[in-house]
């Protein structure tokens, strides 16, 4: 069972999730607990690491920001021995759950779950840390923001767990999320192939390693709400979804009622950077990706054009707001290609309408664009795969495409 942030917000709202856990240990299930830190602690450490220095240390970095989930995790145990549970807290060394030495986004390489399995055995509940592990070197490191999903996943494949529960406060996957078109629909299961673009694409409610690594390690995972009423949880045992409110992700052989599009998601301030005139000839691509990437810079979409004669084509591309200068000092410092211009704004929108139905169904792609010529929007670029479409457009329409969208794929939910 995982725990975010806004679950734990308070000392009333990790009484509330200390419930939960105790409804499945009265039901007879070994259960072991990830959290995260506190709604906004984690936020507020990554300021700090800022205000000390903007070019901090990445080891103290995560020496810093790892520090709210030891908080969470300790008060959770006490809450849990107040109830009268046995319990007992764990950081991320101390299991050990062992990662690369990427500080700030470490990648789990091995959990130890002898010690786990022991304690879990004899009835003992046990609240380990999300967000952090130690790498070789002996140091604390952290998996990326969101990453307690990923700590919970991981650990749930480690102790061979039935489900990996994470708990939040949404009562599932929506079609949307629901804080931006109110009439998105909770899904009852979501495919670990959509649920990886949903992630990807805009939909935080998990992280998306974490629904990588459950691909991979086939962990069946459920996002269910941690703020209804753990009580009412036992009335609705009926055997589909363990009988719990909330979606599950899972194979899509498990899924009979297939939809066409099955959510549409956001992703705000992208920076799009134009190159006009390279010369259209093999390697200028490399030399320009090769740059992004020498400076660690992630890009996200590419879109290059067919050149009218041969010789000189534009490229464009994305990276976030955030990397935007960085992003237009590699290129235009760089004299291992020629051009004529580079141009680029930040403040853009990514928009992608996700669904294995694709894969069978035409149309999906131009009624996107339809929808989106009706409100007047316009697109700025488009990149599609095998079950997804993504358009970039002005970030101050970002709101309405979404809801637009939604309602042309006649996701929105009746009203009552
Ligand atoms: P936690 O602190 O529990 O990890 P997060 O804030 O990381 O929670 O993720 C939950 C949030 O994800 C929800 O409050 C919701 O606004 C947002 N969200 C974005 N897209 C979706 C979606 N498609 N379905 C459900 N929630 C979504
Ligand atoms: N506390 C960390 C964060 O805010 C990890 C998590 O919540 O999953 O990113
Ligand atoms: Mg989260």
């Amino acid at each position: 069972m995982k725990f975010g942030g806004t679950s734990l917000a308070d000392m009333e709202r990790i009484r509330h999730s200390a419930r939960h856990i105790r409804r499945e240990v009265d039901e007879g299930n070994q259960v072991a607990v990830v959290v995260s830190a506190m709604a906004g602690t984690t936020n507020q450490l990554v300021k700090w690491c800022q205000e000390a220095s903007p070019l901090h240390d990445a080891r103290e970095y995560d020496a810093v920001v790892s520090t709210g989930e030891q908080v969470s995790a300790g008060l959770m145990a006490i809450v849990l021995q107040d109830m009268g549970i046995t319990a007992r807290s764990f950081c991320g060394w101390q299991i050990p759950i062992r990662t690369s030495d990427i500080h700030g986004a470490a990648r789990i390489q091995d959990i130890r779950a002898d010690d786990l399995d022991e304690r879990l055995g004899d009835n003992q509940v046990c609240v380990v840390t999300g967000f952090q592990g130690i790498s070789s070197q002996g140091r604390i490191t952290t998996l990326g923001r969101g990453g307690s999903d990923t700590s919970a996943v991981a650990l749930a494949a480690a102790v061979k767990a039935d489900r990996c529960d994470i708990y939040t406060d949404v009562d599932g996957v929506y079609t949307a999320d629901p804080r931006i078109a109110p009439r998105a629909q909770r899904l009852e299961r979501i495919s670990f192939e959509e649920m990886l673009e949903m992630a990807s694409l805009g939909a935080k409610v998990l992280q998306t390693r974490s629904v990588e690594l459950a691909m991979a390690q086939g962990v069946r995972l459920a996002v269910r709400s941690s703020f209804a009423d753990p009580d009412a949880f036992q009335d609705v045992r009926d055997g589909t979804n363990f009988g719990v409110p909330g979606t599950l992700v899972c194979d899509e052989d498990e899924i009979v009622e297939k939809q066409i599009v099955s959510g549409v998601t956001l992703v705000k301030s992208e920076a799009k950077i134009t190159i006009r005139s390279v010369k259209d000839r093999p390697g200028v691509a490399a030399a320009i990706f090769g740059a992004l990437a020498d400076e660690q810079i992630v890009v996200d979409m590419i879109v290059q054009n067919i050149s009218d004669d041969g010789r000189q084509t534009d490229i464009t591309f994305t990276v976030p707001d955030s990397e935007y200068d960085r992003a237009m000092a590699a290129v235009s410092n760089n004299d291992s290609f020629e051009y004529e211009t580079i141009t680029g704004a930040k403040g853009s929108a990514k928009i992608s309408v996700i669904g294995v139905g694709m894969r069978s169904h035409a149309g999906v792609a131009s009624s996107m664009f339809k929808a989106l010529s009706e409100k007047g929007i316009n697109i700025q670029l488009i990149t599609t795969s095998e079950i997804k479409t993504s358009v970039l457009i002005e970030e101050e329409y970002a709101e309405l495409a979404v809801r637009a969208l939604h309602t042309y794929y006649g996701l929105d939910r009746e009203e009552e």
